[in-house]
């Protein structure tokens, strides 16, 4: 069983400990070693939660002392921490170099990773709490990685249920208070009104927030709630018959808000309009792009309709368009295959880039057509026998010499 110091203390961020064993493993299909020490400040992946990363250093060599100061880039002689899980009360640290049994090393973990998560983490209690206060729904499903951090939930909100919660949980955060991390023995945990998404055996761990949550957890959080910052609910979706929430707390909140606030300056320069006004200004965009494609579209159907009139009376009419959606292409084909029994070809494009081609027939087997234009051109695409369409690679010159040669005239 390890000793757990992160269980205590979430801001312990070196220690020493004792090798208890290492054994060679394969991480991520590379040479690896599972080292387990006597205790360990990492925090394994587990509920949701990604594991700390950080290092290790043998002691002896003039590294414990300055443990604490000691810049890690420099240090050759390191040991990476490459990932840490939890069985059975024992702490895996996987790692990059083996270390000898009963050696003792100096762990350091990653801070900055650290905090980031116990803002996270603190702020999910929160939200978490408060929606079971006043909502009477559960957290169901927690992840917690450098990427996002997401809490599903088994009901719906509406809008205004969102800003209450961020105003509610922000609320908390300006209070400042402190949090309440206990081990209650089992008598008085029957006593105990707290979340736990399973039944649970042994010491049990709470945090508590005062007013606001109490819940079994394992995970390292903030000494008061101030540290996480600021919580901001980015996105709720409907998910799996309730609701999955996306949050940012502390330092990713004002990152993403501030990349966000770039973003709308960017906008507010494109549309040449004041930032309080750049939603009507883009809507303008928009509508005025839908009206130029309804006169675009309309400009492509009468194109297509008058270069089917000029090929109508052939046998094996082709129409050769530069720019056309793909709905007037086939429109125009089928125009012309109700007046031959011929091949009706149309080609969209141009010799650089190559053409999407429909070709009908109201007898002719075009699959067969195509199967043999196939062994001359590369071409994608497919099709019945009274219609193929694709797109060809070839010029306009090199499709009518190979219509010509299979007597497609
Ligand atoms: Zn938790």
């Amino acid at each position: 069983m390890t000793v757990l110091l992160y269980d205590r203390d979430a801001y312990k961020t070196d220690f020493i400990a004792s090798v208890f064993s290492c054994e060679p493993i394969k991480y991520s299909g590379k040479d690896a070693f599972d080292i387990v020490l006597d205790q360990t400040a990492f925090f394994p992946e587990q509920g949701g939660q990604d594991c700390d990363s950080g290092k290790l250093f043998i002691c002896g060599e003039g590294k414990d002392a300055a443990c604490s100061d000691k810049d890690d880039t420099e240090d050759v002689n390191s040991i990476n921490v490459l990932h840490v899980s939890i069985k059975s009360d024992v702490v895996h640290h996987i790692c990059d170099i083996p270390v000898a049994a009963c050696t003792k090393v100096c762990g350091k973990i990653c801070w900055e990773q650290r905090f980031d998560r116990m803002q996270q983490h603190s702020g999910e209690h929160l939200v978490s709490g408060t929606v079971h206060r006043f909502f009477g729904a559960d957290n169901v499903g927690f992840h917690l990685s450098a990427r996002e951090v997401t809490l599903d939930f088994n009901t719906t909100f509406e809008e205004n249920d969102i800003a209450f919660i961020e105003d509610t949980v922000n609320r908390a955060i300006y209070e400042n208070f402190e949090t309440h991390i206990f081990f209650p023995s089992a008598d008085e945990l029957k006593t105990l009104d707290y979340r736990s998404k399973k039944e649970l055996t042994g010491q049990v761990r709470i945090v508590e927030y005062p007013g606001y949550d109490m819940c079994a957890c394992c995970a390292p959080h903030v000494k008061r709630t101030g540290e996480i910052g600021s919580i901001r609910i980015v996105a709720a979706e409907h998910f799996k018959g309730g609701t999955r929430m996306w949050i940012e707390c502390g330092k990713r909140s004002l990152i993403s808000a501030r990349a966000q606030l770039n973003d709308t300056r960017a906008i507010s320069r494109i549309t040449s309009a004041k930032i309080s006004e750049i939603v009507p200004a883009v809507e303008k965009i928009s509508d005025a792009l839908k009206d130029a494609r309804f006169k675009l579209v309309k400009f492509e159907r009468d194109s297509i309709l008058a270069l089917a009139d000029e090929v109508r009376a052939e046998k094996n009419p082709i129409i050769w368009i530069d720019a056309c959606d793909q709905d007037n292409l086939r429109l125009g084909v089928n125009t012309l295959v109700s007046g031959t029994d011929g091949y009706c070809s149309a080609f969209c494009g141009n010799d650089d880039d190559g053409y999407r081609f429909i070709i009908a027939s109201s007898s002719k087997d075009c699959r067969a057509l195509i199967n043999s234009m196939k062994s001359a051109f590369e071409i994608r695409g497919g099709g019945s026998p009274d219609m193929v369409q694709g797109t060809i690679k070839a010029k306009r010159s090199e499709i009518a010499v190979f219509y010509t040669e299979a007597g497609i005239e």
